[in-house]
């Protein structure tokens, strides 16, 4: 599936109420699934892990949807291939 399918099925399932909630309440969500996310970096339970990565996805596009971004366009404008920075495949800038 690609990116803007995904982002449109959320669209599908949830703006009725991604919208209700507004931008400020659907971040909220999203960065709680990101602590949840980091807290089962550190579990060894797989499927765990799995569906918090699908969590935090799931309301990146939810934010997307109710900021009126094309989560895909956005991601492939920045990474167009090659690092926004250095514009090399892979990477060559130093840190
Ligand atoms: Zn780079």
């Amino acid at each position: 599936m690609e990116i803007s399918k995904f982002q449109e099925m959320m669209r599908q399932l949830y703006f009725h109420r991604d919208s209700e909630r507004g931008v400020a309440g659907t971040y909220d969500w999203f960065v709680d699934e990101t602590k949840e996310l980091g807290e089962a970096l550190g579990s060894k339970d797989k499927k765990a892990l799995e569906e918090e990565f699908a969590d935090v996805l799931a309301w990146l596009a939810s934010l997307a949807n109710v900021t009126n971004v094309n989560l895909e366009e956005a991601a492939i404008s920045k990474y167009p291939d090659r690092c926004p920075k250095c514009r090399q495949k892979p990477c060559k800038c130093t840190f």
